[in-house]
């Protein structure tokens, strides 16, 4: 059983602040300062550029990306750290295309993030071969799938929504027609139990700065089913991918495994907060972590329903269907996201009208939602959101 009041106290919070965005950027753990501390002064500082070797930062991306395996059902082994998600997007993409050159089409959905929209339409681009992107509604998912279908490329949980696809399914289908599948866990891991192993997904991707607590900037993680990896030409051929980076070959040749998919040089002190950050799920068992999610987004919904009739729920009813956020919808919904946040509780906004609250168990409890709830109910019901300075868009919704 995960105790969630040690995890808590792993986390800092600051005072009066409920949390509702840990789905967006998750929350600094204690341990994070000290390691960066540590990172930057005994090994950077003291140890120079020996600490590649002293200090283990050459193997760390894939030390990291055991850890994150854990969380998403993945062997140790599978699973790299590195980059960006939108560049993990990209190498996924490029080598499952490799893999399927006779097929033209790529499958991805509406309720996609933009980014890998946008990336997949860069690389398809690129290749110059006529592939084509097809977008469709998330519920038409399965039927696009056909024999012209190169790959599936989707987000499993609905960065608005909350709308979970099941993996398990669409990757069945997508081998069924011989297609591969690229999952994209951005939402999903440290939010809903993954079995990326028991499903057989082809590629996997997505970022550790969101239910991870990575912090701003945090890398990406990658990872290729074992089986398929040694058929994965990594399209960015960066020279830590190399078989024997320090033979300084002038012919490239992948590595045979995961190590493939890294690049560059690691973002050393980044990679070193996420690994600080990652110690917080010791001992979390992911459904426990499900299984206090949704009751909290439960009783957020019944209680926001009661209170709130002006809002309308924006995410699947069906708690199954839901990845760890809730969505409402609201005419007003920048604006009274603004006047939450000027309150202590904080969710985000998503155009056109989405106020997004997301649910992380490791650090919140009934007590937080429910006063964020008391809070909303102020603000909508008094229209305490209706002031100037609550409708000034910013930069960052
Ligand atoms: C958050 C998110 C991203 C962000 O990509 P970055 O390259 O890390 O900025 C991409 N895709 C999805 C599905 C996301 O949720």
């Amino acid at each position: 059983m995960t105790d969630f009041a040690a995890t808590r106290e792993k986390f800092h919070m600051p005072e009066g602040v409920v949390y509702l965005d840990g789905n967006s950027l998750g929350p600094l753990p204690k341990n994070a300062m000290a390691r960066a501390r540590s990172v930057i002064e005994a090994e950077w500082g003291e140890m120079l550029i020996r600490a590649w070797n002293e200090a283990g930062w050459m193997e760390q991306p894939r030390r990291v990306g055991d850890k994150v395996a854990r969380l998403i059902g993945a062997a140790p082994g599978t699973v790299v750290i590195g980059d960006t998600l939108s560049v993990k997007v990209y190498q996924a993409l490029a080598s499952a295309l490799e893999m399927r050159p006779d097929r033209r089409v790529v499958v991805s959905d509406s309720g996609n993030f933009p980014t890998d929209l946008y990336m997949a339409d860069g690389l398809l681009r690129s290749l110059g071969r006529g592939h084509e992107l097809k977008v469709v509604e998330p519920e038409a998912v399965a039927d696009a799938i056909d024999s012209s279908v190169a790959a599936i490329m989707l987000t499993q949980v609905d960065y608005r929504t909350g709308r979970m696809h099941d993996m398990a399914a669409l990757t069945k289908r997508a081998h069924a027609a011989g297609a591969l599948a690229i999952w994209d866990l951005a939402h999903s891991a440290g939010a809903v139990p993954i079995d990326l192993a028991g499903c057989e997904a082809d590629f996997a991707i997505g970022c550790t700065y969101k239910y991870l607590n990575g912090g701003p900037g945090a890398p990406a993680f990658i990872y290729v089913r074992p089986d398929l990896v040694g058929q994965a030409r990594p399209a960015l051929s960066g020279w830590l991918g190399h078989n024997a980076p320090f033979a300084f070959d002038l012919d490239y040749r992948p590595a045979a495994d995961i190590s493939r998919m890294r690049v560059g040089t690691p973002p050393v002190v980044q990679v070193s907060i996420l690994e600080a950050a990652l110690e917080a799920w010791d001992g979390v068992d992911m459904a426990d972590v499900r299984r206090r999610s949704i009751e909290l987004s439960e009783l957020f919904i019944r209680e926001v329903e009661a209170r709130c009739p002006q809002l309308v729920l924006g995410s699947p009813r069906e708690a199954q269907a839901r990845g760890s956020q809730v969505s409402f919808r609201f005419e007003h919904g920048y604006a009274a996201m603004q006047a939450l946040i000027a309150r202590g509780v904080i969710g985000d906004f998503r155009a056109p009208d989405t106020m997004r609250f997301g649910f992380t168990p490791l650090y919140l409890g009934e007590a937080e939602v429910m006063k964020a709830v008391d809070i909303l109910a102020e603000v909508i019901g008094g229209r305490l959101w209706d002031r100037p300075e609550y409708h000034r868009k910013a930069a960052v919704t």
